[in-house]
């Protein structure tokens, strides 16, 4: 298996710059995921990873050896595409055991590996149908085991389950992650879809306008987000966000909105002018007592829990409270917020100020 490493790699298509300037480590036997909207330069840095596309500038490293002038075909990664295409004229144990075949693996040899494959799949009861007649899992099984059978140093999966529909796709991540739990193959998996990054990854890199925002364990970086755009990407409904304009002091533990004052995590950075408040709507408690007050425009019923939006002095604030909490839309009421849980953001970078709580996961520098 492999560890993958990417320095300062950058991707020009003529005048059009795809992928900025990314640097990461994917470490040996991890769930990694490229996440970000369309468009953002996930697939394009993954191509770059495989060798389908060659670098404008930066180094590409599998287990330390850099791979910049290796063809796709020497650097021994495993594919998976959305469309996973099958060879319809063969069975299901045909189609696994093409790749090895197609290497020159004797029979005997190929036989077994193939039956090792259908054994950790589940799918050894179908090795003699024909492909046409499977339903929509079995089919991304096999393409799994096509991709398997190979042994490779890693697999590449670019969102592999987006053609599926939600209860299918929520059914086949839960197996693909099992899957990977039993092989601890390095896996790469593209996808933006935000839960689904949460969900099955050990780290997810947040990419926008082919930049890397951040990247980290799941809940670090839905916990400290290090930018605005990530804080919004990650969450739904996405992390409030409250502007005012002021002075955060370095060692500050807090900030006043209006006439309110907020404790907040002690701060590192200080900063000055237009800041950005960011709270959870999880973070958000509902208090008759507190100073801060909102108006309740609307109510989201969500079954255990419910997601009220206030107007406040400082813009709209989306709480989730449970639901047995009576709320009605018109009333007036108070707002607290978890001091422990708040991000101070300079509203005109974007990005997060330095504080107690988010020092040791922030990595933009
Ligand atoms: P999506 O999920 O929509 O595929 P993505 O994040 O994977 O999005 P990429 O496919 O990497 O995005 O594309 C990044 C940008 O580079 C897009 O604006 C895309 O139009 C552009 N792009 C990708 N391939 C080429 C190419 N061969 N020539 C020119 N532009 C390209």
């Amino acid at each position: 298996m492999a560890q993958i490493r990417i320095e300062h790699v950058r991707k020009d298509f003529g005048s059009f710059n795809a992928v900025k300037s990314s640097t990461f480590t994917i470490e040996d036997g991890e769930f990694f995921m490229l996440l970000g909207p369309s468009g953002c330069g996930k697939t394009t840095t993954l191509r770059m990873m495989a060798g389908l596309e060659l670098p404008t500038s930066g180094e590409i490293y599998i287990d330390g050896e850099e791979v910049g002038m290796k063809p796709a075909s020497q650097r021994d990664i495993a594919f998976v595409f959305q469309m996973f295409a099958l060879y319809p004229h063969m069975n299901v144990g045909k189609n696994i055991s093409y790749p090895l075949l197609s290497q020159g693996m004797p029979k005997a040899a190929v036989k077994k590996k193939v039956g090792e494959v259908a054994e950790i799949l589940g799918i050894t009861d179908i090795l003699k149908r024909p492909v046409g007649g499977l339903s929509g899992g079995d089919r991304q099984r096999v393409a799994l085991g096509r991709a398997i059978v190979r042994d490779p140093k890693a697999f590449f999966m670019d969102e592999p389950l987006g053609a599926l529909d939600a209860e299918f796709r929520e059914h086949m991540s839960e197996e693909l992650r099992a899957l990977h739990d039993r092989m601890n193959a390095t896996t790469v998996y593209v996808t933006h879809d935000q839960l689904e990054a949460m969900q099955m990854g050990d780290k997810i890199v947040v990419m926008n306008h082919g930049v890397v925002e951040q990247f980290g364990v799941p809940q670090q970086i839905y916990d400290w987000p290090a930018t605005k755009f990530v804080a919004q990407f990650l969450g739904s409904p996405s992390m409030n966000f409250l502007d005012f304009s002021g002075m955060v002091g370095s060692n500050a533990n807090q900030v006043s909105l209006g006439d309110t004052l907020f404790q907040i995590p002690k701060q590192i950075d200080g900063a000055v002018g237009n800041l950005t408040l960011g709270v959870r709507p999880e973070h958000v408690k509902l208090n008759d007592n507190a100073e801060y007050r909102g108006r309740v425009v609307a109510t989201e019923y969500l079954g255990t829990t419910q997601i009220v939006s206030l107007a406040t002095a400082n813009g709209m604030v989306k709480a989730r409270v449970a639901s047995t909490e009576k709320i009605s839309v018109g009333q007036t009421t108070g707002l607290n917020f978890d001091a422990r849980t708040i991000t101070i953001f300079d509203a005109e970078t974007g990005r997060a100020l330095k504080s107690q709580a988010n020092e040791k996961v922030l990595n933009h520098g």
